[in-house]
């Protein structure tokens, strides 16, 4: 089956910074978690980092590639440094995504790790600019295409695409 990786905030997981939860009631995503589909995950829960714990956003609104250059760090309101944590959450992200054989993600969009489009701009003041958060950036420069929970339908075209392709590989069966 082609595998999924979702933000574990949509599904229902109390993970998120403030101790809530980002639940989608896409009737799609919904018919993949009843399928078995989902492989859910939060990077940041992941890497290390305790729920509730401080926002955080990547300095300068520069995006996750930045951050996975070394060119720009993850900070808290009160000025901690907490880069480490996300780039060992998106790894391990990427290492789940690989041992599922995933080839896609549905993630939230606007985090510092999640967001596939758009992040904060590092200024704490609620202003969002286009960019990707790391774990979206880490999956995406490894050949994992990554959808915001307001991308579904897109997703589902993708997936559609993605099984199709299996299909052909594989071929037809043997004579039965
Ligand atoms: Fe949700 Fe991702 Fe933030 Fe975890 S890191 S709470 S999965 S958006």
């Amino acid at each position: 089956m082609e595998r999924i990786l979702v933000s574990a905030c949509l599904l229902g997981r109390r993970v998120r910074y403030d101790g809530g939860a980002k639940t989608s009631d896409d009737e799609t995503l919904a018919a993949w978690r009843a399928e078995g589909r989902l492989v859910p995950l939060c990077p940041e829960v992941e890497g290390g980092l305790p729920v509730p714990r401080p926002p955080a956003e990547i300095e300068g609104g520069v995006g996750g590639a930045a951050v996975l250059a070394g060119a720009a760090r993850i900070l808290t309101p009160d000025g901690d440094d907490v880069t480490n944590a996300f780039l060992s959450g998106a790894q391990q992200a990427l290492a789940v995504a690989k041992s599922f054989g995933v080839r896609m993600a549905i993630l939230k969009e606007g985090s510092p790790s999640c967001g596939p489009l758009r992040i904060y701009d590092g200024t704490f003041r609620g202003h969002v600019t286009p960019g990707q958060g790391v774990t979206a950036a880490l999956l995406e420069a490894n050949g994992i295409r990554v959808f915001g929970e307001d991308r579904i339908p897109e997703a589902a075209a993708h997936l559609a695409g993605l099984m199709e392709t299996l299909r052909e590989t594989a071929g037809p069966g043997p004579d039965p």
